[in-house]
């Protein structure tokens, strides 16, 4: 694999964030299991059910998030991959999704070969930034977005840089166990990194704990850790266990449609309301 060196020296190749461009966030946790997928794909229906016009990027090569809103890979002519290599606009990559105002772009196993395909190109880190760029300038009211959510791969490698170089923050899910805080600061010096570079107005702007068991002496010593380490950082929603989060994604569904009533479906739809004031407060400043 190629590694990161120079990728930060690239060159910006299109604006940062224009007004009337949607907010874009990231899911990014180099850990593979820790809720990036179903985070993206359940925040963004809990915002889509609240009104917002969300569109969920999918940049893992393994293709979570599209699998589990139930899109079929026969219908995956057109992905992120295409995209990201220049092959084509994003907005030719997008399909609707069963949820209302929900849209994706999906991924393919070809995604993994980025690295390589880019090569050296100087705006190799801002393909994803440049591509977003031109999505709203030419939609009409009903068809731009508010929010788009791009799901990471398990890695902190290009496609991950290019998520962080598009994006105005980070959503870091961290699942509640004893290995959870491993790895956050090399995430953080990450951010860190493309913040000084690629990106300075890049701030993480929250982190989710997720799979929070309260039964579990373990998890609860988690949160106490990581709410002193990381202060105000960690969201007061915590994603619990739930059975009914795992099993909606094998019927091509966001937990919120399989089961809305469910504790699961309830913690996102928290989260999705805490994340909305986290915009206000920041519009605020
Ligand atoms: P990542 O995208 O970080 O690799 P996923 O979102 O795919 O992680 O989650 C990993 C696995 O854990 C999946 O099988 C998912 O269904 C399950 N899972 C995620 N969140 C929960 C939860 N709150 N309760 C139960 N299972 C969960
Ligand atoms: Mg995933």
């Amino acid at each position: 694999m190629i590694g990161l060196d120079g990728i930060f020296k690239g060159e910006n190749g299109g604006a940062a964030h224009e007004p009337g461009q949607p907010r874009i966030l990231a899911l990014a946790n180099q850990k593979g299991g820790v809720g990036k997928t179903t985070t993206a794909i359940n925040l963004g229906t809990a915002l889509a059910a609240i009104g917002e016009r969300v569109l969920i990027v999918d940049l893992d090569p393994q293709g979570n998030a599209s699998t589990g809103l139930g899109i079929d890979r026969r219908n995956r002519n057109c992905s992120t991959y295409d995209v990201l290599i220049g092959e084509a606009k994003l907005r030719e990559a997008i399909i609707p999704t069963a949820v209302p105002r929900m849209h994706i772009a999906s991924s393919t196993m070809d995604l993994s070969g980025l690295e390589l395909e880019l090569g050296s190109a100087r705006d190799r880190a801002f393909r994803l930034r440049n591509a977003i760029a031109d999505l709203n300038t030419d939609a009409t009211d009903e068809n731009d977005y508010t929010y788009v959510l791009v799901d990471c791969p398990p890695s902190l490698n290009l496609i991950t840089v290019n998520a962080m170089a598009a994006s105005h923050a980070i959503l870091v899910p961290l699942q509640c166990e004893f290995f959870a805080l491993e790895g956050l600061s090399q995430l953080l010096q990450t951010v860190e990194q493309v913040r000084s570079t690629l990106n300075p107005t890049l701030t993480i702007h929250g982190i989710v704990l997720t799979m929070f068991d309260a039964r579990n002496n373990l998890s609860n010593q988690v949160v106490a850790d990581v709410r002193q380490f990381m202060g105000a950082k960690v969201y007061d929603t915590m994603i619990p266990r739930n059975v009914r989060i795992s099993e909606a994604p094998s019927y091509g569904k966001p937990v919120l449609v399989y089961d809305l009533k469910c504790v699961g479906s309830e913690a996102y739809l928290k989260l999705a309301t805490e994340v909305i004031q986290r915009e206000r407060d920041l519009r605020a400043h």
